[in-house]
């Protein structure tokens, strides 16, 4: 239920339509929009009278959300969520590009890369320290030292980190060095965790579970809403499907459903979603054309001695030229590639 007031609404009209709401064991949550004042309600709102709201001071409209997610809805806020990182935005015009490699191996390692990415004007750094590993046997991450590495770098370069956290344990120390907490594909339904990492009011970049539907993803997004943080991008990442000949099948359709069904920036992660490297240029531009509000992609200096998804990884070369393409492609969807 979503309850629309005049932006200049005096306070205590504000004041007493959250009070009712709480009277009635439901939650109120005052949704940041340029246009109007609008309060989202959560809880068992089938308890709630419309024509009492209606009938309050101030109130304009109340609508009935009809869908099972709320907060995330384009039906409780029309307008696109757009975050603003200071140095580059998510969620307008701006394509954001987070590039990197896939972990963090050593200090000579991740300031090599860094460096390179930085030259070509990227803002955003990827690197995983805690690294979720199909098998035990495989590098697990630096860990600790890796967080290390990662906040020398942002120090140094002035680049922001986007980095993940696979348990609530260490979300201490991973919010140290990251500037967009990632929720991996495999903690994208771990419920505690992404409610936890919601409430350190960091932005959260929240990965496509591999079997998860756009309705999955977008009802995890909204536990990190109900938090009161309202920074969360998504990202596509491929699914587990029948076919082989790819690690993942990248559900490109999810892009434009879910624009037209939340506020929410959506980018797109090519690397996991095909797995193989000379592949991820041509996916990644599909992307852009799709409506991808930016990238995530794989970057290694020496892919074929990375300790994790070196086979999907570009090389900094390759990364180049597809950039030079993304700026051409970009204005063609009404998109901006500011390097
Ligand atoms: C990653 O970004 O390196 C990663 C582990 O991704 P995903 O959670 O999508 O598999
Ligand atoms: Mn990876």
């Amino acid at each position: 239920m979503l309850i629309i007031m005049g932006l200049d609404s005096p306070d205590k009209d504000v004041e007493n339509v959250k009070d009712k709401v709480k009277s009635n064991g439901c939650v109120p949550h005052v949704i940041p929009g340029a246009s109007k004042l609008a309060i989202g309600i959560t809880g068992p709102t089938n308890k709630l009278n419309d024509e009492d709201f209606q009938l309050m001071p101030s109130v304009q409209e109340v609508v009935r959300v009809t869908k099972k997610y709320k907060l995330v809805s384009r039906q409780m806020k029309n307008e696109d969520t757009v975050i603003d990182f200071g140095s580059a935005k998510v969620g307008n015009k701006e394509l954001m590009i987070i590039a990197g490699p896939c972990s963090v191996e050593s200090r000579d390692q991740i300031f090599d890369i860094a460096g390179q990415l930085k030259e070509m004007g990227i803002k955003f750094l990827r690197a995983g320290a805690y690294k979720p590993r199909s098998s035990p046997y495989s590098f697990q991450g630096l860990k600790e030292k890796g967080i290390e590495y990662l906040l020398e770098v942002k120090k140094e370069l002035g680049m922001k980190i986007v980095t993940e956290v696979l348990n609530p344990g260490t979300l201490g120390i991973v919010s140290e060095a990251a500037d967009i907490i990632q929720i991996g594909a495999r903690n994208m339904q771990n419920f505690t965790l992404i409610e936890e990492a919601g409430k350190t009011g960091k932005p959260i970049l929240l990965k496509r579970g591999m079997s998860a539907t756009v309705e999955d993803l977008l009802l995890s997004a909204e536990y990190i809403l109900s938090q009161n943080n309202y920074n969360v991008i998504l990202c596509e990442r491929g699914i587990r499907t029948f076919e082989t000949s790819t690690r993942n099948t990248l559900d490109l359709n999810a892009i434009p459903v879910i624009k037209q069904n939340s506020h929410l920036p959506i980018i797109v992660d090519p690397s996991h979603g095909i797995g193989i490297g000379d592949k991820v240029p041509n996916m990644a531009l599909a992307a852009v054309a799709s409506g991808a509000d930016g990238l995530m992609i794989e970057v290694h200096h020496k892919p074929e001695s990375a300790l994790s998804d070196g086979y999907q990884s570009l090389t900094p070369k390759k990364f180049k030229e597809l950039l030079n393409k993304l700026s051409e492609l970009a204005p063609i969807v009404n998109k901006e590639l500011k390097l």
